[in-house]
């Protein structure tokens, strides 16, 4: 019965995945925080057991996802669970901690809210189908690997690669490509890039990129198919351009300051793979073809 009323009503859909969108955003926030410090302690204790050290006592502490439970960083005081409402606790709380009163930064509600607005987006292009559900994980995955790029420099492998996989196992059901288009948008996006950064090495001596580009590049070619590796390339390059420069002025940075590439590149194959079509065409109708 909701079942129909989703499939009927696109406003009730589009609702319903902005709500979604608002819980989800909320959970991105701890993913986002924690996936680094998780990286970071695996690295450590993979190092300290290569060159024989004891373990950490304080690294005992089970630290994932889940545990432990949110806290004020400055007083420790737990987070409740009414205190946990995504936009709505924050509001009340008029963005302060409800023990010590310091302030919380206003970019969780801001993540909550933009992964609301990317959510309502897809339900409203796909309207309510299986297109709708895949893109709306991906939606989550490469926002929240963009934003620990931009801060960390890092694309998590636990991220991209299980999203890689499951580019190629629903366009298995041709969801947004065929199997076969998929796979070549894999391989083809992967050695792309890999190409320009081996050539972009061996002539100037730099790092452009980081391996975590390639594969995401790969798994944005597993999603829509080795259609979607053109525009993307071209867009993240531009807006990577723009977006970078500006920012450079603004922190008055100098050229050789690392600007992480994995949030244009996420950013680019969402856009392309929502609206690629409809851009090709007036690529092809400006070129006068
Ligand atoms: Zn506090």
């Amino acid at each position: 019965m909701i079942l129909d009323l989703l499939a009927s009503d696109s406003l009730a859909f589009v609702s319903c995945a902005v709500v979604l969108g608002l819980l989800v955003g909320s959970f991105l926030n701890v993913v986002v925080h924690r996936l680094p410090i998780m990286m970071q302690r695996e690295w450590q204790s993979q190092a300290r057991e290569f060159l024989g050290l004891p373990d950490d006592e304080d690294r005992v502490a089970p630290f994932n996802l889940m545990q432990p439970r949110s806290c004020c960083p400055q007083c420790s005081h737990a987070i409740r669970p009414w205190e946990n409402i995504p936009l709505i606790s924050w509001l009340v709380l008029r963005g302060r901690c409800s023990a010590c009163k310091s302030p919380i930064s206003c970019r969780y509600p801001l993540l909550e809210l933009f992964c609301a607005f990317l959510s309502g987006i897809i339900a409203w292009h796909f309207g309510f189908s299986w297109q709708a559900g895949a893109m709306l994980l991906l939606t989550w995955g490469l926002l929240s690997m963009s934003l620990i790029d931009a801060e960390h420099q890092l694309l998590p492998d636990a991220l991209v690669l299980p999203l890689l996989w499951l580019g190629l196992i629903v366009n298995g059901f041709g969801l947004f490509a065929t199997l076969h288009e998929a796979l070549w948008g894999a391989v083809i996006g992967y050695m792309s890039l890999w190409s320009v950064y081996w050539l972009f090495k061996l002539t100037t001596g730099k790092e452009g990129m980081g391996y975590g580009d390639f594969k995401l590049l790969a798994m944005l070619g597993a999603w829509g198919g080795w259609q979607v590796l053109p525009a993307t390339i071209l867009l993240s390059a531009l807006s990577g351009a723009v977006i970078g420069s500006i920012m450079l002025r603004l922190r008055n940075a100098n050229t050789s300051t690392p600007i992480p590439f994995g949030p244009y590149l996420a950013l680019a194959g969402w856009v392309t793979l929502l609206w690629g079509d409809w851009i090709s065409a007036q690529y092809l109708r400006l070129a006068g073809l």
